[in-house]
């Protein structure tokens, strides 16, 4: 996946940053050391981080939910988002990774809002509801195996209230999801997800270019 929106070029991508990129210092340290990591592609991008932390402020979201935590810096984005008594539940499999991800959270003086939950996403999610969390999340950003995609989607859809909003990420898939050819495990999931999603009444759905591609589906 790209460092810039898709289909954007180079020089209007980085006209794009030049006029509107926000950065605070410690984003900036964290994607610097991001990029020293042989998986950092998997970081969302600079814009990207920024939208999610509008988005949550735009509905004043207080309790969240991510799914896939990397290094850590959209949960860092959103986190700073959030009020002082906000809260981010983050699912994920890697010790290594989220060492990083709690470093940069320590020193951004936002962990005391972030729930590391290290375990199966599923696992967290389904014990999530199982305590009675169902409708009580505002927002829920979903960002790990494409082939669980639909299994984060569906846990995520109970766990936020109704008006709650759930974003995804790389639905776009560099591009490979409109290649016929390409019929790798990833790809189909995201593009069976896509469709399943278009016709879902249980939401209200909007997809647009940013990044890799992200969907928005505020629950009904
Ligand atoms: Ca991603």
């Amino acid at each position: 996946m790209s460092s810039k929106s898709l289909g954007l070029s180079e020089g209007l991508h980085n006209y794009l940053l030049s006029v509107s990129l926000r950065d605070a210092d410690v984003l900036r340290e964290l994607r610097q050391e991001t990029a020293q990591h042989a998986m950092s592609m998997m970081q969302v991008t600079p814009d990207e981080g920024q939208f999610l932390a509008f988005l949550v402020q735009l509905i004043q979201a207080k309790k969240t939910l991510e799914v896939g935590v990397f290094t850590g810096y959209s949960a860092l984005s959103v986190a700073l988002a959030l009020p002082d008594d906000g809260q981010i539940v983050a699912c994920d499999i890697s010790e290594e990774y989220t060492a990083i991800a709690r470093r940069y959270w320590q020193m951004a003086g936002v962990a005391h809002k972030i729930d590391l939950r290290i375990a199966p996403a599923l696992e967290t999610l389904d014990r999530l509801i199982a305590e009675g969390q169902a409708g009580r999340f505002d927002f829920a950003f979903i960002d790990a195996d494409k082939t669980n995609y639909w299994n984060y989607y569906e846990r995520s859809l109970q766990l936020v209230r109704p008006g709650g909003l759930i974003v995804v990420d790389n639905v776009l898939w560099s591009g490979q999801v409109a290649d016929a050819s390409d019929r790798s495990d990833s790809t189909q999931a995201i593009r069976e997800f896509n469709q399943r999603l278009h016709h879902d009444e249980r939401i209200t759905l909007s997809m647009i270019p940013v990044s890799d591609g992200l969907t928005l589906a505020i629950r009904r």
